[in-house]
């Protein structure tokens, strides 16, 4: 296995057998690449922190309560984690163990991991792989099986359940029928664990190559009518077989396998109103309406950042624009003036729209705003009055003073917007001149 130089000087520094375990060898195994590498040995964070004293290593703290310690040496970073024993408080899914016992004992370490394929571990200075619960062989056949019982694993730690989910989209293993069952049994769980978290895991889920698989996954087990609840609801809601060839739930997970990395979260929540508009109305027709305001509510719960919350309602509300592609081109330049912001992630999003409907591998819609945005920059079209050809102080120079400034620069950039004036120095001065004096905008 390639190691980083500072990895091999750490472990010849150590007073102990150090491993690298976790991520990293399952990926070497698999022939993957990583840049995270976990430490595990039996040296107290007491004993690390004297061993390494007046070396090159920098010790520190990260979960004192759970034995690991950050060790770093100019860029290189490494975590080490003592081997222990956990106990979880009965009862709650909880994340975090309340008893933690270190032990020196490599066979017990192992034991408190969630997977087979988490828990091989790789011994640095003997360049051996040490693997008490055959997890090799589980990377070699692509399987998730947990270290101990299933159920005793997910009934310690309801985020677990998201980390199966987790794997199966980004590594393309599949859960064995041990730890799926137990998952639909303990799926309830998972409501024990914190937004962050829970947020953390989708996004990964969302962003591995196998999405499609692991969104299945958390639906079969239930696991999203936990963390998602208002997308469950959209399970067995048919739709039209002539434009979809799923329900409206798989649908969207076909949209997500389907989208670039940036509108994934956008594209599992653009349906989310459809259940929602049926039971309303009786009818699809105003889903993207109502499922903005859900994904609003969705992402602020699960505490994503502002930005992805205005961005993700915005571009749930906007995905059906233009259903019919017909719109005359004045409305669709208007519309893409007035989502400038979003609309290379809109136009990326009703692309994966069509492409998860299992039908269509083309979205003339999508080709429209693409050629009208193509076309308004090449005009060189403000969208914001920063890229408007004449600034505030020009406007002074003619004459306007207070809010007028700001209502006649949006009226030249609504012109613009229109094809009715170049976003030209002398074109705009004129036409803020003749406004003046007619005391009129258009
Ligand atoms: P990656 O780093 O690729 O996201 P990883 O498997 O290394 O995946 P980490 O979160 O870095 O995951 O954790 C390192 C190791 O710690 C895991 O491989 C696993 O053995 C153990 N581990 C992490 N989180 C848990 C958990 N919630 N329950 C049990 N073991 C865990
Ligand atoms: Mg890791």
């Amino acid at each position: 296995m390639e190691l980083p130089s500072g990895l091999i000087c750490l472990a010849e520094a150590f007073p102990s057998k150090l491993y690298l375990v976790g991520g990293a060898v399952r990926d070497a195994i698999r022939g993957v690449e990583t840049t995270d590498f976990d430490l595990a040995s039996a040296l107290s964070p007491d004993e690390v922190r004297r061993a390494l004293d007046g070396t090159r290593f920098k010790v520190h703290d990260s979960s004192p309560k759970l034995g690991t310690l950050i060790l770093t040496c100019g860029d290189s970073r490494f975590e080490h984690t003592t081997f222990r024993t956990d106990s979880y408080p009965e009862g709650s899914g909880k994340h975090r163990p309340d008893g933690v016992v270190f032990t020196d004992d490599i066979n017990a370490d192992c034991r408190r991991r969630d997977f087979r394929c988490n828990a091989i571990y790789y011994d640095i200075n003997e360049k051996k792989i040490v693997d008490p619960l055959g997890g090799e062989e589980d990377v070699r056949r692509g399987i998730l099986r947990t270290t101990r019982s299933a159920r005793e694993v997910f009934c310690e730690d309801g985020l677990r359940i998201m980390r199966l989910v987790r794997f199966v989209s980004v590594l393309g293993f599949s859960s064995d029928g041990e730890a799926k069952e137990a998952a639909t049994e303990l799926s309830g769980r998972l409501a024990d664990v914190s937004a962050e978290r829970v947020r953390d895991e989708l996004d990964k889920t969302l962003a591995g190559d196998n999405s499609f698989d692991a969104l299945q996954l958390a639906s079969e087990t239930g696991a999203l009518d936990v963390i998602l609840p208002e997308l469950a609801a959209n399970r067995n809601v048919e739709q039209p077989a002539r434009f979809h060839a799923y329900d409206a739930l798989r649908h969207a997970f076909r949209t997500v396998q389907e989208a670039r990395n940036d509108v994934k979260l956008a594209a599992l929540l653009h349906d989310v109103g459809k259940a929602e508009a049926i039971a309303r109305d009786g009818n699809m027709h105003r889903h993207a309406e109502y499922g903005a305001v859900t994904a609003r509510e969705i992402t602020k719960r699960l505490k994503y950042p502002n930005a992805t919350i205005a961005e993700t309602e915005i571009l749930v509300r906007e995905h059906m624009y233009d259903i019919n592609a017909n719109a005359h081109e004045t409305k669709l330049r208007r519309f893409v003036a007035r989502n400038h912001a979003v609309i290379d992630k809109l136009i990326a999003l009703v692309r994966a729209d069509s492409a998860g409907t299992g039908l269509f591998s083309d979205s003339p819609r999508a080709d429209r705003f693409q050629a009208v945005l193509d076309k308004m920059k090449k005009e060189g079209v403000p969208f914001t009055p920063a890229e408007l050809a004449i600034n505030g102080n020009d406007l002074k120079k003619l004459g306007f003073s207070g809010k007028d400034i700001g209502e006649t620069m949006g009226a030249l950039i609504a012109l613009c917007v229109d094809g009715r004036l170049k976003n030209d120095k002398c074109v705009l001065l004129a036409q803020a001149e003749r406004m003046r004096r007619s005391g009129r905008t258009l």
